[in-house]
């Protein structure tokens, strides 16, 4: 099934020749690195490919080939959308991922979607959605060998990028023999990627240090500390001269409580809504939980946006969670 489902979109892949790529809002290493290896395969056949971003890449991810990323939908309509495109939501699979960027994939003659969520709702022409897949990058390495595109220094490392971030450095529990099958061919092409983990994970400014410590400090603890809550107000973010991407890794830390199983961040957006962010150690499925509140993910990492005040989402989340406990 996952092979076919491959080769069609192979199929309808050779038969096109531009393309927009539209990995999920405020992307991650996977959604980025994905479309950035996917963007550069694509242009070795000689095909027209833009990844459009409606954020600016994160600072932690400026060392991918950023040759195809336009920033914001206006230079695309400029270049392209007279001519027709097929569209490939990369990570997702539906336009509640890339709001900004509906009229872009309703407007295209195809729409594809390449994406690993187990609570993915596809809204596709044609899909692949593979769970068992660490990334969204592992469906996207093996749809590169059915290309039969060489892949070179610049995609080894948008890959790389990918796994590295959606498992944890090869810790979670995605983690398969083929996603290290798919590293140590990596490692074929470039005989390291510290630094590639250095720019990851070791960029950090002193602001965001102090952030962390300042959100860290006020960590609320649940159901005889298996539950750990911490949150970030938007005027904690300018008084520490942060921006939203600098909470990136504090409920990883928060994880790491021995005692806890789930760990909850909640993120006032700057529209006053709620972005919670949800990750689990052991048997707590958060993307079912992620899913009552309109939202997605995967068994250990999951998230969802909320309107309602942070003391009632944390309260429905604990209650919630105290069932599967
Ligand atoms: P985050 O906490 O933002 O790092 O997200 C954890 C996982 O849940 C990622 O795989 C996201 O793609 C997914 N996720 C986060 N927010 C949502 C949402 N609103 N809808 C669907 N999936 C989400
Ligand atoms: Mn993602
Ligand atoms: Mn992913």
């Amino acid at each position: 099934m996952y092979l076919e489902q491959l080769k069609e979109i192979k199929n309808l892949i050779l038969q096109n020749d531009n393309f927009v790529l539209l990995p999920h809002v405020r992307p991650d290493g996977d959604a980025l690195g994905s479309s950035v290896a996917l963007a550069l395969s694509l242009a070795k056949m000689n095909k027209n490919v833009k990844i459009l971003l409606n954020d600016k890449v994160p600072n932690n991810l400026t060392h991918l080939d950023n040759s195809c990323i336009v920033v914001e939908s206006l230079d695309i309509e400029s270049q392209w959308l007279t001519e027709s495109y097929v569209a490939i939501a990369v990570d997702c699979s539906d336009i509640t991922r890339f709001p900004a960027f509906e009229g872009v994939y309703n407007e295209a003659i195809l729409r594809l979607a390449i994406d690993h969520h187990k609570t993915a709702m596809p809204d596709a022409d044609y899909y692949v959605v593979e769970p068992k897949a660490a990334a969204t990058a592992e469906i996207i390495f093996d749809l590169i060998k059915e290309f039969e595109v060489k892949i070179d220094e610049l995609i080894a490392i948008a890959i790389y990028t990918a796994l590295a971030t959606d498992t944890g450095n090869f810790t979670y529990s995605n983690v398969t023999t083929k996603t290290h099958q798919i590293a140590s061919e990596l490692y074929e092409i470039r005989d390291t990627f510290d630094d590639i983990n250095n720019h990851i994970y070791s960029t950090d400014t002193v602001q965001k240090i102090k952030l962390h410590s300042e959100v860290l400090s006020r960590t609320n603890m649940f159901l005889r500390n298996r539950v750990a809550v911490a949150s970030i107000s938007q005027e904690q973010l300018i008084e520490c001269g942060c921006e939203m991407q600098d909470s990136e890794g504090i409920v990883e830390k928060l994880r790491k409580i021995y005692t806890v199983e789930v760990a909850i961040l909640l993120k006032e957006e700057e529209d006053k809504k709620i972005k919670v962010s949800m990750r689990s150690k052991n048997f707590v499925d958060v993307a079912r939980i992620a899913q009552k509140f309109g939202g997605g993910g995967h068994t250990r990492a999951a998230g969802f946006s909320s309107e309602l005040p942070r003391h009632d989402i944390v309260k429905m989340l604990v209650e919630d969670i105290k069932k599967q406990f």
